[in-house]
Order: C-alpha cells, then structure tokens, then sequence
C-alpha cells in the first residue's frame, strides 16, 4: 500500500516530520562533530537503519535520506569525495528500505552549502548548482517522492536549490536557518519565503537554529504572507529573546554552548507536544524537529496531534510507578518518603 504524494498527505492535514540525525549519530559516536558529514551511512548502515526505525515507530511520516552535508565540498574535506555518489545513493535506499516498514515518504535533502557567496553569485552560484544537480539527481534515480533543501541562510542559494529541484520535476520543501534578522544575503525572511512561492516553492518555512519560542513568532508572520504550505521543523532548545538562535546559547559558565554543549537548554518532550499545538493552531502543515531532536520529541509530538503509533505502546503511564503511582501502587512506607521530595 502506498501512501499518497507529500502534497495529498498535505492536502489531508499536517505531516509530521523527524530528524535530528546528525546531532543524534553523532552522540551515539558515529559521526565527527566539527565537520559533520554522515560518513555513517556507509561505515555503519545499521546504526543509521535502527535510527531511521526509531524516528518511524515514533511517528514520524518522511523518512529523510541522510544525505545532509554529504555534498562535494564537505566530501572533499574530510578526503572522501570518491565516496560522494556511494554515500548518497546508499542513504537514500537505506531511508526508502525503512519507510518501506511503515507508510512512510522518502524525501531527497539537500542543504546550505558554504559555497555561495553573494558578492560572488554567478561563479559561486555555478558551483552550487552543480552540488545540487548531482545530489537531486540521484535522489530522482532512486524513487525519492520530494525534495526538503534545508538549513540555507542565502536566499539566493535557496534559489538555486529550487530551481534545481523543480527541473527534476519533484515536489519542493525549502526552508531557512533563520541565525539572523534577515538572510546573510539581506533578505527579509518571510520575503525570501514569498520569493520561493512565486518560483513554485510547494512548501516553505524554517528549520533548525530558532526553538519553538523564537521560531513561533515567524511562524505567525509567515502563515499570513504566503498561500502554500508551512513548514516548520524548530530545535528542541530554549532559545528566548536575547538568544533567539541557538548558536547563541551559553553554557552555565557563560561559554558557548553551541554544538556540543547545549544540553542544557534542551527542551522536554511536554515542551515540543506543545509546540506541536501551537504551530497546528498557526495552520502550519508540516511540523518536525532538527538537531538535538530524537524520536521520543516526535512521539510527543504526534501524540500532541491526537496520534497514536507504533511506540505510543510504551508511552509513559506513570500509574504504575513506584513513588509517583497510583494509590494501589506506592506502599504505604514509601509514602513518608514523598514528604522529602517537596
Ligand atoms: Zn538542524
């Protein structure tokens, strides 16, 4: 049985989308913090499968190819461009292998490139283009059912990756990394979003950088400026005011948190529920989660929806705990003990 184009599920209400695989592999150890590029896929697959899995059984409905930052440069970085098109094709039959488990989709995932420059837009914009052409091309070749070009700061580039997307003829999801108050190439945000709609943008909204509080705000702007669908996949990080992106976080000794140290300031999985709310109140279609997400945020999150899935079997009963219970539960000589916990 298959499951309906991201624009008929879209069309039939929100689609709830998971990821977070990098800030996730890399904390199991599987991925080098720094560079960030997911050798996983081909040095441990199953690693990568078992994560795909758990973000599936949680409810998420886009398995994403992880193929973010596995792009020419960052390939040539850390030595491994022969390896560009084996990882990139590996990714996405390991994510179609596992959506195949579930209803779920497959989407392609391009994403900022640190190539283009503004100042320098045609001969730098030519060699994003060639990055994308490569990497939605092989999506393309593999089944993907769309495209999410992701975490772009350059509206410019976000361009570029449309247009790319949309000569393959597949679906496009593009959304921001909203670091500053405008795109580094100074444009206002939700005009960017605009700009991507009239090029014919399917979705488009922000991920990563902003958690749900300082992300939320945009979210309102943008649900009145464009016609298409909203996406929106935030960082479960309190990221406030004063720090509303999440590179700006510190630590609790006033050194940057920013990437490795942010829990800190990680959100609970009551935080993103509600944030799922929220952005549903909003009218925004496609809701998720980026870095520092793991599945138990999107099980959260879905259930948030009024969904029930595969690890809903687990979800928390708290009933049966041995000091927080039900009255049949906790014996009477632990009670005294609660006293202490107030
Ligand atoms: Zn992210």
């Amino acid at each position: 049985m298959k499951k309906g184009s991201i624009i008929q599920r879209l069309q039939k209400g929100i689609v709830l989308g998971g990821e977070g695989y990098l800030f996730e592999l890399e904390r199991r150890g599987y991925i080098k913090a720094g560079a960030y590029v997911p050798e996983v896929v081909l040095d441990f697959p199953d690693a990568l499968k078992e994560l795909h899995r758990e973000f599936l059984r949680a409810g998420a409905e886009t398995m994403v190819a992880f193929t973010y930052y596995a792009h020419r440069d960052k390939m040539r970085i850390i030595g491994r461009e022969k390896d560009l098109k084996p990882l990139n094709v590996n990714a996405l039959r390991i994510a179609k292998e596992i959506a195949e488990e579930g209803n779920a989709l497959v989407a392609g995932n391009i994403c900022n490139t640190w190539a283009y420059d503004p100042a320098n837009k045609e001969e730098t914009g030519k060699v994003v283009r060639q990055m994308y052409e490569e990497q939605v091309g092989w999506a393309k070749e593999e089944g993907a059912d769309f495209i999410i070009a992701e975490t772009i700061e350059y509206v410019g580039e976000a361009l570029i990756a449309l247009e790319v997307i949309k000569k393959y003829n597949l679906p496009a999801m593009v959304t921001f990394a909203t670091t500053y108050e405008k795109s580094k190439d100074g444009v206002d945000w939700i005009e960017g979003c605009q700009m991507l709609e009239s090029k014919g943008a399917d979705v488009v909204g922000f991920n990563c950088i902003r958690g749900p509080q300082t992300m939320l705000p945009m979210l309102r702007k943008l649900r009145k400026a464009v016609k298409c669908y909203v996406a929106a996949q935030p960082v479960p990080y309190n990221t406030t005011e004063k720090y509303p992106a999440f590179q700006f976080l510190k630590d609790r000794y006033g050194e940057n948190a920013y990437t490795l140290a942010l829990e800190q300031h990680l959100l609970s999985r009551f935080e993103m529920a509600k944030f799922a709310k929220d952005a549903q109140e909003i009218g925004v279609n496609y809701i998720g989660i980026c870095c520092g997400g793991a599945p138990y945020h999107v099980r959260a999150m879905a259930e948030a929806l009024g969904r029930v899935v595969p690890a809903s079997k687990y979800s928390a009963d708290m009933s049966q705990h041995g000091m927080l219970g039900s009255s049949k539960i906790v014996k009477k000589h632990e009670k005294a003990f609660l006293e202490k916990w107030k």
